[in-house]
């Protein structure tokens, strides 16, 4: 059966937009401008003054973006690097595939990497720290910056769910030495297909990571040493641009969508949701997803489908150590509980109120009410 209220509408990226869209395709297509093009550089310029960054480098995708970024700090086979385990394999992966070693941590009470467990986890081969920033909230970054100051750890934020999220008035991925952000379509910011941006506050950090991303070649043209291809494609910058116009309206409205699942699921005991907006001063949050914890979560997921209902069970309901292919022994019991209960339901600027009562309504009448 299709599902009348999808997880997330993919065609609708498109569709919403069309006729500008296709303005935008006529007009890269008739200047042949497709590759680091001024649409490239405009993009990444807006990006610096909506997340008020010194500089941002367009790339191919965010987990291309968190390679450079660890090539640029001079990550070296055996050099361990903290994670929260509860993120995507990616923030993993960027720091593998370089020879580094990835150390899962648990996560708080927030879902979010645990400091505690930072302390506890570093070792002399320590060289960093890689928080995520998840579904659209910054973690407690004052705590996380100082133990990386005390133990001289480069920070790479993995914000590739968080544009326009802050914590203490500051947006993350411009807390560390870099950050990441993701433009693949389902993401808060999505382009038609790949897409990503590192933002850094470094001057010499960003001249580094724009010769990493383009073939080792300086603004010159001069080859300094071997790099990459991860450009941001032209054609989709350009879309970037056109939706970036779009983000405040879109944040806001995610904001309202999670006001509206915490007045009509809230008094639940059942499920533990995510935060309300503003009910923390602190935190600014944009609702990259909504993930709550469920009792009997997987018998819930079956009754919002057989209703048309999509949810997510994210990452194939796994913990990053918790793939036996990729050899992890640790055993993180915060975050293997909360895989057992975790469960996205909708959360996109394409669903109406009424969508969300008839969600809210699914849920309850799940739970006897
Ligand atoms: C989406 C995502 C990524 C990867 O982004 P891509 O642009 O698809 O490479 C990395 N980390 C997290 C937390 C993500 O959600």
């Amino acid at each position: 059966m299709a599902l009348s209220i999808p997880f997330f509408d993919y065609p609708r990226v498109f569709t919403d937009d069309r006729d500008k869209l296709i303005r935008i395709f006529t007009d890269i297509g008739e200047r042949g401008a497709f590759i680091l093009q001024k649409d490239v550089s405009e993009f990444e310029h807006s990006l610096t003054v909506s997340t008020k960054s010194r500089h941002c480098v367009g790339v191919a995708n965010a987990t291309d973006g968190l390679e450079l970024c660890w090539m640029e700090v001079g990550i070296q086979p055996g050099d361990e690097v903290i994670i929260s385990s509860h993120t995507m394999l990616a923030t993993a992966s960027a720091i593998a595939t370089l020879g580094g070693v990835p150390v899962p941590v648990d996560i708080g009470p927030d879902g979010l990497m645990n400091p505690d467990a930072v302390e506890d986890a570093i070792t002399p081969r320590t060289i960093g720290l890689s928080p995520t920033q998840l579904n659209g909230r910054t973690c407690e970054m004052d705590r996380i910056l100082s133990i990386a100051d005390k133990h001289g750890l480069a920070i790479v934020e993995d914000s590739a769910q968080a544009l326009g999220s802050m914590f203490d008035g500051r947006y993350a991925g411009t807390f560390g030495r870099s950050g990441v952000i993701s433009f693949f379509p389902a993401k808060i910011l999505g382009s038609l297909g790949d897409g990503g941006a590192i933002l850094t506050q470094d001057s010499g950090a960003y001249a580094r990571l724009q010769e990493l991303h383009n073939h080792g070649l300086d603004a010159s043209g001069t080859v300094q040493s071997w790099g990459r291809n991860s450009r941001l494609d032209n054609l989709q910058a350009a879309v970037l641009s056109f939706k970036l116009e779009l983000l405040p309206d879109a944040i806001s409205r995610r904001r309202q969508i999670a006001s509206m699942y915490q007045e009509q699921l809230g008094h639940l005991e059942q499920l533990s949701l995510p935060p309300d907006p503003g009910s923390d001063p602190r935190h600014f949050d944009t609702y990259q997803n909504y993930e709550l914890v469920a009792e009997k979560r997987d018998s819930l997921r079956a009754h919002l489908a057989q209703r048309g209902v999509g949810t997510l069970v994210q990452w194939g309901g796994k913990a990053v150590h918790q793939f036996p292919s990729l050899g992890f022994s640790v055993s993180l019991p915060a975050v293997e509980a909360y895989f057992e209960g975790c469960l996205m339901l909708p959360m996109n600027t394409f669903i109406s109120d009424d969508d969300v009562g008839f969600i809210c309504e699914t849920v309850r009448g799940f739970y006897g009410e």
